[in-house]
């Protein structure tokens, strides 16, 4: 039914509103009868609009009806506010914020029975995450063991009855912020299901889980920009400043991190609460709600059949195909266009769309066309707000649809799923992996909590053991069985694959979790396994606290760098102005102790007051208690081979760090070193917009990071003022294309060698092979050996020369011509894990992987890799944190 406000005299009322504003304006009294028509009319107006008097009512948005939204069919219980009622606003006309959203929620939970609201957690702007559940009264009082029932769908022994199993249909709306139509529909889903009177029965057999942003401070950043530049004459040029948000734009996170990378990572609090709830409810499908370029149509799963990750079962694809059929019906009704099959693959099992797929459930991503904004030109024409937001929507009705129709073969789905795990993981000959690292208790440890975050069941050593040599010990190493029902998970997280179907990926194609965290990792036989007497983790596990060996008043203090915190330490003992040294030699202390190169030397300062060294010793304790790092008192001096006082070991200055961002840097990555140092280190550091340069005082830093990016918006007077400060003394660290940047500007002399995809322009080849042909020498996201030199300062804390890098680049650096410049560079045989096409493979070989070049009196340190990738790249950020704070110690005759 159509609304009363939907009629076809809009351009009269404007007419005679216009009458009465001249009135009103010249202050002319209207004639009786017109003044009372005009009353009728100014009534009318204000309730179909809600809009004060005076504002105009947008064009191209003033005839948007809750109708054009609902499909055929349905009647809504009039009780339960529709969304104008509380928002003010017709879904689609405003981009709703993410406040106004919640309040929606939240009204729909006092008003109907079959909703409840719930606050699963918090982001880092203190926003709650909610999540709606949506079914029958009498599902709503029997949640704890709804939820009970489903965790035997992973016992293949359980008896289940499917018949009567309720089915759960999870849908999260815009994990990317700036894809707005998704969350916005999110309004209208959570509408439809709470009051649609014809799927009352229905919900006694589906509960419905609606998150309805993925990530709300995304979502709160954009819609802001969005409304703050919308005008009420809506304009469609995708030039206008409605549609090109500022940087860094609302896509990622707080710290600008994609969150539809992080469901497998679980480095963020918005995916730890997701996930979670996630394992608490084990939904049987997901649903995945984006946007992609304005020019385009509407996408929904199955993805690309090829690239299907292997370890993803084919019924997933089958079941996935029979659901998209649903799909194809709803936009065929509403005259829709879309497409299936291609462009989007699943693959990496870090999505919204492909972490389901991996514990027997099944996720669909949608992709809609965006307006970015509230009216954007296409190629297919206008394409207002409204019609992204009902596409999407109706793909939520449409998978209800199918929910309600194939629940018993879709909770079978799941029980078959788990039932074949177990039996492979019978088969399997590894029936354990152990990992785990004898310097350092803070990674394994960060590694055993994600895993367990999966509901994966982790073991603690109670004992040291060794496995073919290598050595694994208590509180630093960990067991993960196989022979549990995430035995496909565990596979995922662990294995290495070098060979696949499809050399194109959307993704990254590698995340062996223990070559990431750097850890001594090996799989296990049942044999080997019982040697070792472990104990379950419990869920609320922590890092173990460190400890200080020695007694108040030592002489001085030191702690080794080969443990993960023991940057935040020493960054905080030197802000609290102690005396912070390095040493370039190993020292062996009274009881025979050695501690390695490039371990910290605490003491306080000469002119220090009397309390000083009480207030160490306590700063001390504390530090090792909440880094985990072991603090060793040192009572003499006179230390076997290098001395304490030595002239040798550096004085180390307090590293003052400013990260540049702006238009055409990376912020993903900007945002990932902005994480590292904030979140893990405790370290106040500066975000210089590129901008501000030219005007900032730049003495106030000794380091500038320049993350990967083009530079573009900096001109002669930039690269000027940066090389006459890094000449100074100081450090400057590019990443990637920034060192491009350098060498176009005369501050380094970074030689590359040519990128593959440059060099295919040999004649002959088939245009179709185009798209295949260059993708498959696209390096997007692959595992390499690389070899480090521990004895330099950026291998410091590295016990062995033996370490993994992530690459996701093409760029491939010649090693420097001062043998001592190349402190990392790629292996003869580099390949670790992932695709890589050969040409490339052949490029990398005995290629730099860090270079020092010297620049006046300072230096700069250029990386091939990102040693921060998705903050999961533990074992890579110490070669980061040493640029940072040993870049001031480097020998400027061992750079080029
Ligand atoms: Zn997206």
């Amino acid at each position: 039914m159509r609304g009363i406000c939907e009629n076809n005299e809009p351009l009269h009322f404007v007419g005679e509103l216009s009458k009465l504003n001249f009135a009103l304006y010249h202050n002319i009294l209207p004639n009786p009868s017109f003044m009372k028509k005009t009353l009728h009319l100014l009534l009318f107006f204000f309730f179909c609009s809600l809009s004060v008097f005076g504002q105009k009512s947008p064009t191209g948005t003033a005839d948007i009806q809750l109708d054009y939204y609902l499909p055929e069919g349905f009647t809504y219980n009039e009780k339960i506010p529709k969304p104008k009622d509380i928002l003010g606003f017709e879904v689609g006309e405003w981009n709703a914020g993410y406040d106004q959203v919640i309040r929606y929620f939240e009204k729909l939970a006092e008003s109907s029975p079959r909703v409840k609201f719930e606050i699963i957690g918090y982001t880092y702007e203190k926003r709650p995450q909610i999540m709606l559940t949506i079914t029958s009264p009498a599902n709503l009082a029997n949640l704890d063991k709804l939820k009970s029932e489903r965790q035997k769908l992973r016992d293949p022994n359980a008896k289940l009855d499917f018949g009567n199993m309720p089915l759960v249909m999870a849908a999260g709306y815009s994990v990317h912020g700036n894809e707005a139509s998704a969350i916005n529909s999110s309004i209208l889903a959570a509408y439809h299901f709470a009051a649609a009177n014809e799927i009352e029965s229905d919900l006694d057999n589906i509960i419905v889980l609606i998150d309805p942003a993925l990530n709300p401070d995304g979502s709160n950043r954009y819609a802001s920009w969005v409304n703050t530049h919308r005008s009420y004459n809506l304009n469609g040029d995708p030039n206008d400043r409605e549609h090109n948000e500022a940087w860094p734009g609302g896509r990622g996170n707080h710290y600008w991190f994609d969150l539809n990378r992080d469901w497998l990572l679980v480095q963020h609090p918005e995916s730890q609460n997701r996930v979670a709830k996630f394992q608490e409810w084990l939904p049987n499908i997901y649903l995945d709600y984006h946007e992609m370029g304005t020019n385009n149509t509407f996408f929904f799963q199955p993805g690309i059949p090829s690239r299907d990750h292997p370890l993803t079962p084919k019924k997933n694809m089958e079941l996935t195909e029979k659901i998209a059929q649903y799909h194809a019906k709803a936009m065929d009704e509403m005259g829709s266009l879309y497409h299936s099959r291609e462009s989007f693959d699943e693959y990496y099992f870090g999505y919204g769309s492909t972490y389901p797929d991996i514990q027997g459930s099944i996720g669909i991503l949608f992709e809609q066309a965006s307006s970015r904004g509230h009216l954007q030109e296409s190629i297919y024409g206008p394409l207002p707000f409204s019609f992204t937001i009902r596409n999407q929507f109706r793909t939520s009705v449409s998978s209800f649809e199918a929910a309600k129709n194939m629940r018993g073969e879709i909770n079978k789905f799941m029980q078959d799923f788990y039932s074949e795990s177990m039996k492979e993981a019978a088969l399997d000959t590894d029936k354990a992996y152990i990992f785990g690292n004898i310097d350092d208790a803070a990674r394994s440890f960060h590694l055993a909590e994600l895993i367990q975050q999966h509901q994966i069941d982790v073991y603690a050593l109670n004992q040291d053991i060794s496995v073919n040599g290598v050595p694994f010990e208590k509180e630093k190493s960990y067991i993960v069985p196989l022979n549990q029902p995430q035995y496909k998970l565990i596979k995922a997280i662990f294995e290495t694959r070098n060979t696949f179907q499809d050399s194109l990926f959307y993704d990254v194609s590698a995340w062996t979790m223990p070559m990431a965290f750097n850890l001594d990792y090996t799989a296990l036989s049942s044999k080997i396994m019982n040697l070792a007497d472990v104990s379950l983790l419990e869920d609320d596990f922590s890092l173990k606290a460190g400890m200080l060996i020695g007694e108040e008043n030592a002489y001085t203090y030191a702690f080794e760098w080969g443990e993960y915190y023991a940057p935040k330490a020493a960054y905080h003992l030197m802000d609290q102005g102690y005396l912070v040294r390095l040493t370039h030699e190993p020292i062996t202390l009274a009881d025979g102790k050695v501690l390695k190169r490039g371990s910290i030397l605490v003491s306080v300062q000469r002119d220090a007051a009397d309390d000083s060294a009480r207030k160490l010793h306590t700063s001390l304790l504390s530090l090792a208690d909440e880094t985990g790092i072991t603090v060793y008192g040192i009572n003499s001096g006179y230390t076997s081979g290098v001395n304490i006082g030595s002239p040798s070991i550096d004085v180390l200055k307090k590293p003052e760090v400013a990260v540049l961002v702006g238009t055409g840097v990376a912020s993903g990555e900007a945002g990932e070193m902005w994480h590292l140092l904030d979140q893990r280190f405790d370290m106040a550091i500066t975000l210089l917009p590129l901008e501000r340069l030219s005007n900032a005082d730049l003495s106030r830093y000794n380091v500038i990071v320049m993350p990967n990016g083009s530079y573009a918006e900096f001109g002669k007077a930039e690269a000027e003022k940066i090389k006459t400060w890094a000449s100074a003394g100081n450090t400057l660290i590019a990443r990637g294309n920034a060192m491009t940047w350098l060498n176009s500007n005369e501050l380094a002399t970074f030689t590359f060698k040519k990128d593959t995809i440059a060099q295919t322009q040999e004649t002959g080849k088939p245009y179709a092979d185009f798209t295949e042909n260059t993708g498959a020498r696209m390096t997007s996201g692959t595992i390499f050996n690389v070899k480090l030199d521990i004895t330099h300062p950026i291998g410091y804390g590295y016990a062995k020369p033996e370490l993994f890098t992530f690459r996701n680049s093409n760029q491939f650096l010649e090693p420097g011509k001062n043998p001592y410049s190349n402190p990392m560079v790629y292996t003869a045989n580099p390949l670790a894990s992932g695709y890589v096409h050969p040409e490339n493979l052949d490029l990398i070989k005995n290629s730099s992987a860090i270079q020092i070049k010297k620049l006046g009196q300072g230096r700069v340190i250029g990386m091939v890799d990102n040693p921060n990738f998705r903050a999961i790249w533990y074992g890579t950020n110490k070669l980061f944190l040493n640029a940072i704070f040993f870049g001031q110690v480097i020998e400027g005759g061992t750079a080029d």
